[in-house]
């Protein structure tokens, strides 16, 4: 956080330097762009092909194969997931949250791509319906669906308390899901486990420190988030042990409900005019 009262005296010329204009980083619109069209007549006549239950305090893993569509649904009662995916035939291959951040904003809605790590870099997957795209940004900054927050962890939480030992965090949730998922040693499928979309949850910075923040979140039953699979994909997805995310996590506190995640086929002759992905343009020899 930055200093109440800093030790640096400020330039003569601070306020000119403060008001710089601000230029958008990574401006998205020459990125490799979905076509929306095609995806929303895709998904106008779609088949479900398989259903997953997370339980709450637990995670689960899902395939969608590329070319499928999966839902994340709130059946129950107000609950926040934390979500990461992998390419299925390569782990190392998985959901680059920061760069996500990076090039779509603080908080994904339809539309929004989730690109994987470096040297891959190639969307994974495509948000194509958000049913709570209708709450923005609230008054205190907060939104939904955030790539800001890494994932609760009982690391964070044994600093934080001193000790405490707490094991349904998002982290060991996601870490058991992928060692029973894949075979991997549960060391090995924690190393694969990484920042996450917080789906459903309302997070954001305090305009005054800047500090993250949660709020309660919006979601109710019937709510979901809908993605387009545009690579194969194995996905995990963590039930909060936050529940709603209204007062805390990392412990057992919170109301929690279950997740459903429901993965849907389109119409074969439709799914044919749809192409997967490049890979990278980037010839990988760092000028070397
Ligand atoms: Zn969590």
């Amino acid at each position: 956080m930055k200093p109440e009262r800093p030790e640096t005296a400020a330039p003569e010329d601070a306020a000119a330097r403060r008001a710089r204009r601000p230029v958008i980083a990574y401006p998205p619109e020459t990125l490799p762009g979905p076509d929306m069209a095609l995806y929303r007549r895709l998904r106008a006549n779609l088949r479900t092909v398989a259903d997953v239950t997370v339980a709450p305090r637990d995670a689960a893993c899902f395939r969608v194969g590329a070319g499928q569509f999966f839902r994340i649904h709130s059946v129950e009662g107000p609950q926040v997931g934390d979500l990461n995916l992998w390419h299925a035939g390569d782990l190392f291959e998985r959901f680059f949250s920061g760069k996500t951040r990076a090039l779509h904003g603080t908080h994904l809605s339809t539309g929004d791509r989730l690109w994987s790590v470096l040297p891959y870099l190639r969307p994974m997957a495509t948000i194509t319906h958000d049913t709570l795209d209708w709450y923005g940004f609230d008054a205190d900054g907060g939104s939904v669906h955030d790539v800001i927050g890494t994932r609760c962890d009982p690391y964070t939480h044994a600093l934080l308390s001193h000790g405490d030992q707490y094991h349904h965090c998002c982290h060991s949730n996601l870490t058991r899901a992928l060692a029973d998922e894949t075979g991997l040693a549960r060391r090995e499928a924690e190393l694969l486990v990484h920042d996450v979309l917080n789906v459903f949850m309302c997070t954001g910075f305090t305009r005054d420190t800047g500090q993250y923040f949660m709020k309660a979140s919006p979601v109710r039953p019937g709510d979901y988030l809908e993605f387009f699979a545009e690579i194969d994909l194995l996905g995990a997805l963590s039930a909060c042990p936050g529940g709603d995310c209204s007062a805390e996590h990392s412990s057992d506190a919170a109301a929690c409900h279950p997740l459903r995640v429901e993965i849907l086929a389109p119409e074969p002759e439709l799914a044919a005019a749809w192409q997967p992905p490049a890979r990278n343009p980037y010839d990988g020899s760092h000028g070397a």
